[in-house]
């Protein structure tokens, strides 16, 4: 058996442990006769997985008793439109901060809605930095902003203080990689494809005061009010993938919890940054005080040589290091399960690829 070390964006590495576990489990969930994903949603077993899962969400994150937590389908992407269609007055405002491709999409859905009202924007410099010192227009229906770009690399260290008006965080490349504080934010999402399990479900986190007021003809599944109702059991949840994803949040409890892999991922990150601000031919592209810790992209700036690069890093098992479609060059994805060493063997492999190569 051979496992490398994979540097995707997501779906993403998961901990050895769980997947280990997982298998042990695949044929016979402790002693039902059937795997998982055989099992009725409704099953004691499955109700008993599910409801673990939630509570290992409220604990991990100590989320706050006034919000309600959901396990949904359709990926972040269907959040785009779920949240404005929930959050929105018809014909309302939102503010956006627009810091790449995934706030873009969710201007787009906002715009079915109301008024996209971006209030920022770090696209004047292919946004390479998050927006500072924005000032918001204060009677907006929320404020949306995406807590890490996956494409490049950037992530909040400080969020905008909104007061009154809910503040919605896109978190889908960087949830449970650091503290945060739940009661800060009206609305949390993420895909789970990158820190948390399989692609397949999304987490949502939102105040229980912001759920019920959707705008007249929303759809049923697209109301947060109808999965409420039914602990996320309105229709068929993604019962393995909210399985593995309670796996991984006692993995990550093991691990010290949220701090614990948080001060892991420092000491990844550093290690990969330190490197890229003393080499020569690789260059990190992130604003150095907005740097991701999961979504590393770099660029020797020859096109040629960065595939190179990405070809033998491949040889090496370091694999999926070309960066996304839209930007080119190198990103190295370190999310919460990539280990140290991974990250170790990457430096260890650029230093030896620079001095052969410059
Ligand atoms: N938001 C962010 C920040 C992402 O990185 C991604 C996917 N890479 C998405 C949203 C879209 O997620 P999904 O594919 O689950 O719709």
């Amino acid at each position: 058996m051979k496992r490398v070390f994979n540097f995707s964006a997501g779906p993403a590495m998961l901990p050895e442990e769980v997947l280990k576990e997982a298998a042990s489990e695949m044929l016979d969930y402790q002693g039902s006769g059937m795997s998982v994903m055989e099992m009725s949603h409704r099953s004691k077993e499955f109700v008993a997985i599910y409801e673990n899962a939630e509570k290992l969400v409220r604990e991990v994150m100590n989320v706050p008793d006034n919000y309600k937590v959901l396990f949904l389908q359709g990926g972040a992407s269907t959040q785009f439109a779920m949240i404005p269609a929930n959050l929105m007055k018809k014909g309302g405002k939102v503010d956006v901060i627009n810091t790449g491709a995934w706030t873009k999409k969710a201007v787009k859905e906002i715009g079915f809605f109301g008024n996209a009202n971006v209030v920022a924007s770090s696209e004047d410099d292919t946004f390479t930095y998050i927006p500072k010192d924005v000032k918001l227009s204060g009677d907006a229906d929320y404020v949306y902003l995406a807590s890490n770009n996956t494409i490049y690399g950037t992530r909040y260290v400080n969020f905008p203080k909104t007061g009154n008006v809910p503040l919605v965080a896109d978190m889908s490349s960087n949830i449970m990689s650091e503290p945060v504080n739940v009661s800060d934010f009206g609305l949390i999402f993420a895909g789970a494809q990158k820190n948390l399990g399989p692609a397949g479900v999304t987490l949502v986190i939102v105040r229980e005061d912001l759920v019920g007021n959707h705008i007249d003809g929303t759809p049923t599944m697209l109301q947060y009010k109808t999965h409420v109702d039914a602990s996320s059991m309105f229709n068929t949840p993604p019962t393995y993938a909210i399985y593995v994803l309670g796996k991984v949040l006692n993995w990550i409890k093991s691990k010290g919890g949220i701090q614990g892999v948080y001060e892991n991922n420092l000491k990844k990150a550093n290690l990969l940054y330190n490197f890229l601000d003393e080499s020569k031919m690789f260059k990190g592209t992130a604003k150095k005080e907005d740097r991701s810790l999961m979504n590393v992209p770099f660029v020797t700036g020859d096109a040629d040589l960065d595939a190179k690069f990405i070809k033998e890093a491949t040889a090496q098992d370091l694999t999926t290091l070309k960066g996304h479609r839209s930007v080119g060059g190198m990103r190295a994805s370190i999310y919460n399960a990539m280990p140290y060493e991974g990250v170790e063997k990457l430096v260890n492999f650029m230093k030896e690829f620079e001095k052969a190569n410059s």
